[in-house]
């Protein structure tokens, strides 16, 4: 079994990204920016935007912090945006999910221009993916598609099984896998027969959101397992979707958590921020 080191490839393409912000900013004489938003404390919330900020830096490129209080009203959350989508600084805007209870999630993201959607969550992205049109592509199922690639993992004509059917990964993923002439399934909570589907599988990929969900016998030997989960164990620990140990007896690849698709998903916001500044060059 070949262990897909996420973190490793990540920090290659940060390195790569480092380059393409350097020259960008030789060009236009400014930083790629990112300005990130988080309303409330979520603690979570606070350490993805911290990493994120960090993860900017180290590239190069120029971060913009915003943190609002959890009872902001929605009108002064989405005078920010408004104000962040005509600053020609600001390169790609995120709004770190989920928001406290009361804002309009989806009213503010629609404030998010599409050339800034650095989270590909806009309608008008998530149509040109659908298309297989290009666009901006959530960071979670991009980066599994950038895994597979540099692992050289064939997609064509194999058949891949997504479990999990969220806008943010497991419809992304589908789009993608689809696009990249993939035969896809998806399963979500109403599937019937999920073992046996998942067992057909030349390319699994996991986002549910459960500890060891995925047996060992739910896995084809030598199929390609991906696991998006990111879920705490009984003891506290980061684990994802996937009974690592024992599924890794069976797959020819497969990507741990810690260390799997969670830091590609950082760097391929910072790709997507850089191509949203490069973009403005055109
Ligand atoms: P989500 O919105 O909660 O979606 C979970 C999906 O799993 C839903 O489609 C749900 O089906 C399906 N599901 C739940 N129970 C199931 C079951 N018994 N059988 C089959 N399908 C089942 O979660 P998400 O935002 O997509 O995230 C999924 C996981 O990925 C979470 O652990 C999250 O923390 C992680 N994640 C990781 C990263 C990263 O960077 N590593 C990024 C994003 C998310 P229904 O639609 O029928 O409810």
């Amino acid at each position: 079994m070949t262990l897909i080191d996420g973190k490793g490839t990540a920090a290659a393409i940060r390195a790569e990204l480092a380059v393409r912000a350097a020259a960008f900013e030789q060009k236009s004489g400014k930083k790629a920016g990112l300005a990130v938003v988080l309303i409330g404390n979520n603690p979570a919330s606070q350490i993805y935007v911290r990493n994120k900020i960090k993860a900017c830096e180290e590239a190069g490129l120029r971060s913009f912090a915003h943190y609002l209080p959890a009872d902001v009203s929605q009108e002064e959350a989405l005078a920010l945006i408004c104000k962040l989508a005509a600053d020609g600084d600001v390169h790609g805007i995120l709004v770190q999910l989920p928001l406290p209870r009361g804002l309009d999630a989806a009213a503010l993201l629609a404030a998010i221009p599409a050339e800034k959607d650095v989270d590909g969550f806009s309608a008008e992205n998530i149509g040109k993916l659908a298309k297989n049109e290009g666009g901006t592509v959530a960071c979670t199922p991009l980066g599994v598609m950038e895994l597979l690639h540099r692992y050289r993992i064939p997609t064509a004509g194999r058949h891949a099984v997504v479990v999990g059917r969220s806008n943010i990964v497991g419809k992304p993923m589908a789009m993608l896998l689809l696009n990249a002439d993939a035969t896809v399934t998806v399963c979500h909570s109403k599937t019937v027969g999920l073992k046996e589907i998942c067992k057909e599988a030349d390319i699994l990929i996991a986002a549910v959101g459960k500890p060891k969900f995925i047996t060992a016998d739910m896995v084809k030997e030598g199929a390609v397992v991906i696991d998006v989960g990111t879920s705490r164990d009984e003891e506290g620990k980061l684990c994802g979707d996937v009974d690592f140990e024992a599924v890794s007896g069976v797959a020819s690849y497969l990507t741990p958590v810690p260390g799997g698709v969670g830091p590609m998903t950082i760097a391929m916001l910072l790709k997507n921020t850089v191509a949203a500044a490069e973009r403005t060059l055109k």
